[in-house]
């Protein structure tokens, strides 16, 4: 097997929108590991995969989609990019525009983001702004100032660079498969990544290198579930804050995506995303970060409801590092277990038999 040097410089980049002229701007994002669930693939009876998105560079499937528009900014010209984010998508700008050599501003609601994300913010050395509103405010002001001044917005919203570069998430399940699973699970906030996914499939079928598409399954947040209303949530509520966003910018997208797959869009409740958090690390040794967990608690939610076929393939993105978040693991109930530097006491803590 070839090394592989990011998306731009592998075999998926025919697919991206770059040119013998684009720079790429990389940190080796993609290729990140489908692994097989034991445990879930028990529960449900199916032969379920995990896409572990939170192997990216940055830890979080945000990479995909950035290295494009960053390479893309780059060659432009352009000396800052701007974002608005639930977190991921400024951790990420920042990374590549650190790589790049532009400046990055990146726009936070303020108190609603996990640290670890603002932590990678600060040091990759963003311009960060904690806005006094919701992640959609930050976005509405994210696009005025890329109108209004020199700089390139980086989010998904109509950003073709970054959802081509996220398309590449459905390159690599069908070529570890052989062709597309049955069922692809996903969390969804803004509404990009469902529709790039989707996108990504349609895109290999067309060409003859899938002879079939997924049904895809999205979960939201209950209390950030504006898809599954079909209204826009002004207030939106979760623990899951990389999905807490309460009116999706690639709205028609996602739904699209739902309808022309002849999937579901539906929400899942924070105390079935924390159960699925928990149990993925527990049972499965993967560390994820909250929100990721929405689309395993999305899967056994419609197992539960008999709406999963058995022996369906399935592949769940987990979008996000666990490592993003660690307070959301130490705020569950943990309570250390302290005892001297003498090993009896160790060993009488541990409950080891003398
Ligand atoms: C951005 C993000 C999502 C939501 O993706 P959208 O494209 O906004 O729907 C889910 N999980 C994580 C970890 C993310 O960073």
């Amino acid at each position: 097997m070839s090394t592989w040097h990011g998306l731009i410089d592998s075999d998926y980049r025919r697919w991206l929108p770059v040119t013998d002229d684009t720079p790429a701007v990389s940190l080796h994002e993609g290729n990140t590991p489908l692994i097989h669930s034991g445990h879930l693939s028990a529960l449900t009876g199916c032969d379920v995969r995990l896409k572990v998105e939170g192997a990216n560079p940055t830890g979080s499937f945000k990479d995909r989609g950035m290295t494009v528009a960053v390479s893309r900014a780059a060659q432009a010209g352009v000396e800052v990019v701007v974002c608005a984010s639930t977190g991921n998508t400024s951790a990420s700008a920042a990374a590549y525009a650190a790589r790049a050599g532009l400046g990055a501003a990146v726009l936070i609601p303020r108190g609603a983001v996990a640290l670890g994300k603002l932590a990678q913010a600060v040091r990759y050395g963003a311009d960060v702004v904690e806005v006094a509103g919701t992640f959609d405010d930050c976005l509405r002001i994210a696009r005025e100032l890329a109108a209004q001044h020199p700089v390139a917005l980086v989010n998904s919203v109509r950003n073709e660079l970054r959802l081509a570069g996220q398309r590449t998430v459905a390159y690599e399940v069908v070529d570890a498969l052989g062709d597309a699973p049955d069922v692809h699970c996903l969390p969804v906030g803004n509404g990009g990544n469902i529709t790039a996914t989707w996108d990504g499939y349609r895109a290999y079928a067309a060409e003859g290198l899938a002879t079939r598409l997924p049904r895809m399954w999205g979960f939201q947040a209950a209390g950030a579930a504006p898809l599954v209303h079909g209204v826009p949530v002004a207030e939106p509520q979760t623990a899951a804050t990389a999905i807490r966003v309460g009116n999706p910018a690639t709205w028609e997208g996602a739904v699209a995506a739902r309808d022309d797959s002849g999937g579901l869009i539906d929400a899942v409740t924070d105390e079935q995303i924390f159960d699925a958090y928990r149990a993925l690390a527990r049972h499965d040794g993967v560390y994820v970060e909250p929100a990721s967990a929405a689309g395993v608690a999305g899967l056994l939610q419609q197992h539960a409801r008999g709406g999963l076929a058995p022996g369906a393939r399935v592949v769940i993105t987990l979008s996000g590092n666990g490592l993003k978040d660690p307070a959301a693991s130490l705020s569950d109930g943990y309570t250390p277990t302290e005892t001297s530097a003498a090993t009896a006491d160790v060993a009488r803590a541990l409950h080891l038999a003398a």
